[in-house]
């Protein structure tokens, strides 16, 4: 794991090798407040730039993004682990992010409400200096989420990156000035959380605090933000169903499945790490997973071929460890693929039969290469199977049947659900989760109101 050498300075640590890539300064209490006020300063003329050209300052941060794809996508191989192949898919997420909010400051469009007496319209208005809390997940797709947006509604960012990940969010702060954004726009705020992150939380110039992290986390923002109505936007964790009934496409939903739950080496808010099967396939089902499963290619993630990686440190590890190994009840491992041995932080992809809904393995994130399997018997037991737990964020439905994909979409309480697909995320989508999963949503176009206030203006034409 990142060792802190002291209060001041953080070791980044290569996850697929344990060996320092760099040494990061950490910003103190006072040094958070300095940013702050940097944004806060910036604001006034930022909000103030033209629409159209803050629409084109928008439009080349993405151009500059672009054009350091490779190196950001190489760069967060080192920081966060990640196959290079998803690196470049998260780099580029950035830019297409950047580009798709580009097109709101032209757009941020207020209403013209019938009223007696005079004219009433509403303006959305920047809110002010925003904070960025960001997860060492997905570094770069979840610094974009909040960044792009918030930007383009006119408000200033501080971003703290995560303590183990802060090397391309840095990066991505000096293309933004590279990209001619004012200084003190963006401000990349390396930090822990217990001292940045909380700072934004009680700073009174932080108008808004946009979260991604633990549940557990998130609640004590939630509390701490309270103090002022700070507004908060909480994107938590998940424990998402993969829904396999007997009728789907069994070979498809099984190729699937891994891509679904070992993506980034299950470290995925959206993993589907629970995977429902109806009775009558359930054997088939496993006969197809488990050389799906057996056939992920875990190496180097700067290999082209590679498909997981590393978890992100020795911690994360021991804690999915123990999740399998170390369980209160006993765990069946059904079966697991292999590992690269090494001074890398490894564990294989796992699948597991939990013997109770109630067992940690089915009810608590794992945030690892770990996914467990069950039999369902009808849709109202697959439905009640997959409300059971406290998260709510994402989850597959595999069905011929549209008329069944729609009522069990209807009846799963989670946020973004695929049918017939293993994918989460698409930028013009609304992003986020029920229950403790979150509050409130990313990316789409309702995006802009997390962001905005709604001011209402009433001008009298009386006489
Ligand atoms: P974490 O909650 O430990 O940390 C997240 C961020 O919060 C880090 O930057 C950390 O420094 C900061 N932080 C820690 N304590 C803080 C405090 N007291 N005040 C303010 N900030 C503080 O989470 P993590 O381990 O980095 O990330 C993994 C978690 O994130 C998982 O639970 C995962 O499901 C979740 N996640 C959710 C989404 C989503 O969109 N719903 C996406 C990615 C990750």
């Amino acid at each position: 794991m990142g060792t802190t050498t002291d209060e001041s300075r953080h070791e980044v640590i290569n996850p697929a090798s344990g060996q320092v890539v760099r040494t990061v300064d950490l910003a103190s209490r006072e040094q958070a407040d300095e940013a702050i006020a940097r944004a806060g300063a910036a604001g006034p003329a930022w909000r103030a730039v033209a629409p159209a050209d803050r629409a084109r300052l928008l439009r080349r941060f993405a151009e500059v993004v672009d054009d350091h794809l490779e190196e950001l996508a190489q760069l967060e191989v080192l920081n966060a682990g990640h196959t290079i192949g998803n690196a470049r898919w998260e780099a580029g997420n950035v830019r297409d992010v950047l580009a798709y909010f580009s097109a709101a400051p032209e757009r941020l469009f207020g209403r013209q409400i019938p009223v007696a007496g005079g004219l009433d319209v509403t303006f959305k208005e920047p809110l002010g200096t925003v904070g960025i809390i960001v997860p060492w997940n997905f570094p770069m797709p979840i610094l974009g989420w909040g960044m792009a947006p918030a930007l383009a509604a006119g408000n200033t960012v501080v971003l703290k990156p995560a303590e183990l990940t802060p090397l391309t969010a840095m990066r991505i702060g000096e293309l933004a000035l590279e990209a001619g954004l004012p200084e003190g726009v963006l401000n990349v705020v390396p930090g822990k959380g217990t001292v940045v992150g909380e700072r934004f939380v009680t700073h009174p110039g932080v108008r808004k605090v946009c979260f991604t992290g633990s549940t557990a986390v998130g609640q004590g923002i939630m509390r701490g933000a309270a103090e002022q109505v700070k507004r908060v936007t909480l994107e938590l964790g998940g424990k998402s169903a993969n829904i396999v009934f007997d009728d789907a496409d069994l070979e498809k939903a099984a190729a699937a499945a891994p891509y679904g739950v070992f993506d980034n080496a299950g470290q995925d808010c959206c993993a589907r790490s629970r995977i429902l099967v109806q009775r009558a396939v359930f054997h088939r089902f496993m006969e197809l997973f488990e050389p799906a499963v057996r056939g992920v290619v875990v190496a180097d993630p700067a290999e082209e071929t590679t498909e997981m990686g590393p978890l992100i440190s020795a911690g994360q590890r021991e804690r999915v460890r123990s999740f399998v190994e170390d369980a209160e009840e006993p765990v069946d491992v059904a079966f697991r693929g292999e590992a690269p041995g090494g001074g890398g932080f490894w564990y294989p992809a796992t699948v597991v039969l939990p013997r109770s809904t109630q067992d940690a393995v089915w009810q608590d994130e794992v945030f690892g290469p770990v996914v467990a399997v069950m039999p369902f018997d009808d849709e109202a037991d697959a439905v009640a199977k997959a409300n059971d737990t406290a998260y709510g964020l994402s989850g597959s439905i595999w069905t011929r049947d549209v008329g069944r994909a729609l009522r069990v979409a209807r009846g799963v309480e989670a946020g973004n659900l695929s049918v017939n697909s293993h994918s989460s995320v698409r930028y013009s989508t609304p992003f986020g989760g029920f229950k403790q999963s979150g509050l409130g949503r990313e990316l789409g176009p309702d995006a802009l109101d997390a962001f905005t206030e709604v001011k209402n203006v009433f001008i009298s034409t009386e006489s």
